[in-house]
Parts: structure tokens; C-alpha cells; sequence
């Protein structure tokens, strides 16, 4: 278990231009953050002022047991700087996986982020080791379970970024020897705003917490989804659905079909029963993995390593 501490600190702008970041980049940043949420552009400087205001909460970020792939998909995206824009403006300005410091400052940091007048907002990447009190998944003697026990319940809005912390993900895939299971399900059905995705698209992160800000928690689906990036199934917004509805399927990922773009389900394409936006937000703004070739292997939706598989057969 890692954790990571921002304490919303005064001068966000001043520290993004010493990082290298522009206004005009931050701009163009919380344009596409504006459109992500489904805002025209006149939403932008509201998105500024919601990511810079003096008076932010806190952000206590929890590593439990996962890969890190959401925060390297947030710490390797390329444009517009975007992770010393989201690392410093929502104040996420210690994290274990980039930070130098360690041990009692680390622990000084999350104890001032806790009792912080403004508050805090937990973000909790990776599922939570269950079995024996939570004994298989430890740091400095504490559990994993025991730390999101103490953390999670204090905070004013709680986000799980990364199917592992929204369902359990690859953690909890049969026969789960470490009973994983979701926070939620952790701490006895508690409401968390999940963010699923293997990895979590980064906008939809930033769209989330701007969200908060300005209007609150955002609407939920049924398993705690945001219904404003999660509202629509990947098969909905495919540039292939043309095919689909042609009934041009690809035989072979080598085929001179899947080249012109036909349909790739009975290649075992899940973007049918898979709910999130990556059509329309993509990877770094450039591409996402139908478009380049791969079928959706249903990451955002509960339990999808074991009821989305065998990834590369029809279902
Ligand atoms: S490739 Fe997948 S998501 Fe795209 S149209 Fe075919 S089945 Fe739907
Ligand atoms: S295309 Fe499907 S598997 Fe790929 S990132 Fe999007 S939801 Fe996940």
C-alpha cells in the first residue's frame, strides 16, 4: 500500500508556468477538459478557475494492490502536459510513484490533508486484499483494507480510478486466493464514484474532480459509473459500426478486411456490451485500440477478466 498526498496549496498557475506549462496551454487543456465533459468551449475558464480557485480540498491518493497503469496512463500523456497540470493543480503534489520523499513526512503530509478545513478527496487506485483481515496486501505493518478503513469514510467524495479499485479487476479474477474486492465492497457497499478503464482515461479523471468542483458529485450508473463518460457503449461511437451494421466482419486481424476497417466482433470484440467513452476521448487525443486494430476486451465493465474472456473469440 502507497499514498500519496496533495495539500490544495495557493498559486497553481504560478507553479504550472515554472513546470513549463503556458496559460495558453492550460487553456487549450481545460478546453478539451470542457468538451470531455460534454461542455461547449465557454465552460473552458470555469474548468480554469475550478482547477486553480485558492480554497480546493485536499487530494489523498491510495496505491492498493494494482500495476500503477492508471498513474503511468496519467504521468505518460503527452499532450498538453497534462501531468504536471493535473499533479499540480488538483494538488496532487505528492505521489509516492514520482515524490522523493518517504516515511514520516509522508505520513506528516496525509495527517494535514485529513484535517484540512477544506477537506479532502480520496482517490483510491487498486482493489483491496480481503482474506485474513486484509493480512496478504501490507505496508509498514498496516493492512490495505485497514488504510481505506481509515481514509475512505472521512472524505468528501471518494474516487476509484481503474477497474481494480471500481470492481476488483485483474486482483479479483477467479479464483481471486486474495479475496480482492472493490473498495466499495471493502467497506460494506460505501458510494464511490468509479472510474473503470484498464487504464482509466486521464480526461475522464480530470472531467470527474472538475466536476466536484463546480457542481458536485456527478450522476452515477447502476455500478457507479459517471453516466457523462460511461453513458454510451463502446460499439455506439466505433468508426467500424458501419461495418457492423453492414455485416462486413474482419476473418483475421491480418486480412486485408480488418485493413479497410471492417467490424472486428468476430475477431471478439466486447465494445457491444462495454460502456465507456474511448471513441470519442481516445488515448492521448490520438487513437484507441478498435481503431488501431484490437478489439475491446470490455475493460470498464465489473468482473471483465472473467466474464469478457476468452478475449479473442465471438461471445
Ligand atoms: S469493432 Fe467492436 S465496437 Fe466496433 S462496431 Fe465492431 S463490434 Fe462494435
Ligand atoms: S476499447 Fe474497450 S478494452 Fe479498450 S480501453 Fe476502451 S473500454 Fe477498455
Amino acid at each position: 500500500m502507497k499514498f500519496s498526498v496533495g495539500l490544495g496549496k495557493d498559486g497553481a498557475e504560478k507553479r504550472l508556468e515554472q513546470n513549463g506549462v503556458s496559460r495558453r496551454d492550460f487553456m487549450k487543456f481545460c478546453a478539451t477538459t470542457a468538451a470531455v465533459m460534454g461542455m461547449g468551449p465557454a465552460f473552458a475558464p470555469t474548468v480554469a478557475e475550478a482547477l486553480t480557485q485558492k480554497r480546493r480540498p485536499s487530494v489523498v491518493y491510495l496505491h492498493a494492490a494494482e500495476c500503477t497503469g492508471c498513474s503511468e496512463a496519467v504521468l505518460r500523456t503527452v499532450s498538453p502536459y497534462i501531468d504536471a497540470l493535473i499533479l499540480d493543480t488538483i494538488s496532487l503534489d505528492y505521489h509516492e510513484t514520482i515524490m522523493a520523499a518517504a516515511g514520516h513526512k509522508a505520513e506528516e503530509a496525509l495527517h494535514e490533508a485529513v484535517h484540512s478545513p477544506e477537506g479532502y478527496i480520496c482517490v483510491v487506485e487498486g482493489a483491496v486484499p480481503t482474506i485474513e483481515d486484509g493480512a496478504w496486501g501490507k505496508v509498514a505493518g498496516k493492512s490495505m483494507l485497514d488504510i481505506v478503513k481509515e481514509i475512505v469514510p472521512g472524505a468528501k467524495a471518494t474516487i476509484c480510478i481503474g477497474t481494480c479499485s471500481s470492481y476488483g479487476g485483474v486482483q479479483a479474477a477467479a479464483p481471486n486466493p486474495s479475496k480482492a474486492v472493490s473498495v466499495s465492497k471493502a467497506l460494506g457497499g460505501v458510494t464511490t464514484v468509479n472510474l473503470p478503464g484498464c487504464p482509466t482515461n486521464p480526461f475522464n479523471f480530470v472531467g470527474t474532480v472538475v466536476h466536484y468542483l463546480t457542481k458536485g458529485v456527478p450522476e452515477l450508473d447502476s455500478d457507479g459509473r459517471p453516466s457523462l463518460f460511461y453513458g454510451e457503449s463502446v460499439h455506439d461511437n466505433c468508426p467500424r459500426l458501419v461495418h457492423f451494421e453492414a455485416d462486413e466482419f474482419a476473418p483475421s486481424f491480418a486480412s486485408e478486411e480488418a485493413k479497410k476497417g471492417y467490424c472486428l466482433y468476430e475477431l471478439g470484440c466486447k465494445g457491444p456490451d462495454t460502456y465507456n467513452n474511448c471513441p470519442k476521448v481516445k488515448f492521448n487525443q490520438t487513437n484507441w485500440p478498435v481503431e488501431a486494430g484490437h478489439p475491446c476486451i470490455g475493460c470498464s465493465e465489473p468482473d471483465f477478466w472473467d466474464e469478457m474472456s476468452p478475449f479473442y473469440e465471438q461471445s
